[in-house]
């Protein structure tokens, strides 16, 4: 009999822990698990999937603009954010039901409560100890705010799935995927939007022909872009709206202002440092190809807490690669190359693999294949958006290193360009596929010519 109370004990019920756990439990292991928040993490509460919600929402406005171009009459057309919310609620806790049963069904112990760490093989849940043989720390991140003078009125990301009425104006700061997220619901539900980012670009580290050309398409869809300005202070009015001044001497008055400049591991309450522990200067734990930590070799982290790549399918690879390595016969290791990802901004981004810059730093020669061109259905619509695709290419091998796309569905196009770009394609495997007839994903496999 095992002198410890389990096999393992997961901190954190969010993706990467609750894979972790179900996995661990249905190889035969004694499994606990500890969450205080809610079961489905930041993903399933206050991330991907209400997010995914909202963008749907959003979506129909822009819609119904593009309908009437097509011979449809919609008349007196209203939105009510509380319907909304409270359909997004119930299948948020739905879902948070679901995530629990997973590990009910799975014979995974449930500790309600945050743990931390009393010895390297004992933690505090709440005031009840238990001990575990190995430990996966999966306790995720939680949002940066800035440190400004009337910061307090600030909103952080958590607190767009809380919000009970729309403001008619927003700000929203930051210029990664949350930013232009979040300003893409809110313009498309009809609030005035600003986005304030310190860079002159959005979305820093995507291909440098994808940021302007993104940039350019929100901007056309409503949302006032005010790139390469900070906010400098905010002070509350007496009519309770927020009066916003930047660096550039400008002044914005909103109803609501919301953070988007980064997420930081969550390790601040563990007491990693009763084990040695030693974090990065952001909070996140260091581990090893195993997701060891250097200091204990039971302890293993994943997921947003060692600040790799934070993306749910991510934490998922790497929760289910500790749980099979511990007690499986063969673990598969997460693959961290060319994974593929989607802002759901409105149009959406996607991206597979090297942008042009990473590639002409690994490549002698690279070629670049683009395409501009104006989706079929706002032939009709009105629309003047464009959609953007582009594959970056290795001369030599032939190989696609990279494909970036802005467009509707880009997210869905993108999933299955990315198996390709895993198995190595070449731009010859891509060219002798028969492409849909008419969808812009053809486009993928159309490009001929390389550009000068
Ligand atoms: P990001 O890192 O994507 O973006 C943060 C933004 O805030 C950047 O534009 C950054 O600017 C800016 N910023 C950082 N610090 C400051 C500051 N002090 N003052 C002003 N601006 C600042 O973070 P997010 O919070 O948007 O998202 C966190 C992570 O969560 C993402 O990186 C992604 O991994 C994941 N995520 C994934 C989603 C998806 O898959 N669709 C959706 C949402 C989140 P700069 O570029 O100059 O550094």
């Amino acid at each position: 009999m095992s002198k410890f109370d389990y096999d393992l004990f997961v901190i954190g019920a969010g993706s990467g822990g609750v894979r972790a756990a179900r996995t661990a439990a249905n190889l035969g292991a004694k499994v606990g698990v500890a969450e205080g928040r809610f079961y489905g993490g930041t993903c399933v509460n206050v991330g991907c999937v209400p997010k995914k919600l909202y963008v749907y929402a959003s979506d129909f406005a822009h819609r119904f603009a593009e309908a009437r171009g097509f011979g449809h009459q919609l008349h007196e057309r209203s939105f009510d954010w509380g319907t909304l919310k409270a359909a997004k609620d119930k299948e948020i806790s739905r879902l948070n039901g679901i995530y629990e049963r997973l590990l009910e069904n799975s014979g995974v112990d449930r500790h309600w409560g945050y743990a931390k760490f009393v010895d390297a093989h004992t933690l505090d849940v709440e005031g009840k100890q238990v001990t575990a043989k190995n430990i996966i720390i999966a306790t995720g991140g939680t949002p940066m705010m800035p440190t400004i003078p009337g910061g307090e009125h600030i909103k952080q990301s958590d607190d767009m799935f809380t919000l009970e009425s729309l403001p008619k104006s927003v700000l929203v700061i930051g210029g990664g995927y949350i930013a232009l997220e979040f300003a893409g619901i809110f313009n498309g539900l009809g609030v005035e939007t600003h986005l304030v980012h310190r860079g002159d670009h959005v979305l820093r580290g995507f291909d440098e022909d994808v940021r302007p050309f993104v940039q350019d398409q929100v901007a056309n869809r409503g949302i006032n872009l005010h790139m390469s300005r900070t906010v400098e202070s905010v002070e509350k009015q007496a009519d309770n709206r927020l009066l916003v001044r930047l660096n550039s001497g400008e002044t914005l008055t909103v109803d609501d202002i919301f953070s988007a400049t980064g997420r930081l591991p969550n390790t601040g309450n563990l007491e990693l440092e009763k084990l040695g522990i030693k974090t990065t200067s952001r909070g996140a734990i260091e581990v090893n190809e195993h997701y060891q930590v250097a200091e204990h070799s039971h302890i293993f982290a994943v997921g947003d807490v060692i600040d790799r790549i934070a993306l749910t399918p991510v934490a998922l690879a790497e929760g289910m690669f500790v749980a099979n390595m511990l007690f499986g016969s063969s673990a598969r290791r997460v693959n961290y190359n060319a994974v593929a990802s989607a802002v759901f901004s409105q149009p959406e981004v996607a991206t597979c693999g090297a942008t042009e810059s990473q590639a002409r730093h690994q490549h002698v020669h690279v070629d670049v294949y683009e395409s501009k061109f104006r989706p079929m259905s706002h032939t009709l619509s009105g629309n003047p958006e464009q959609c953007y695709m582009k594959l970056v290419v290795d001369r030599a091998t032939q190989q696609v290193l990279g494909a970036h796309m802005v467009g509707e569905h880009a997210a869905e196009i993108m999933q299955g360009i990315a198996i390709a770009i895993q198995m190595g394609a070449t731009k010859q495997q891509f060219d002798a596929t028969i492409g849909i007839h008419p969808s812009a994903a053809e486009e993928f496999v159309t490009m001929r010519t390389p550009r000068d």
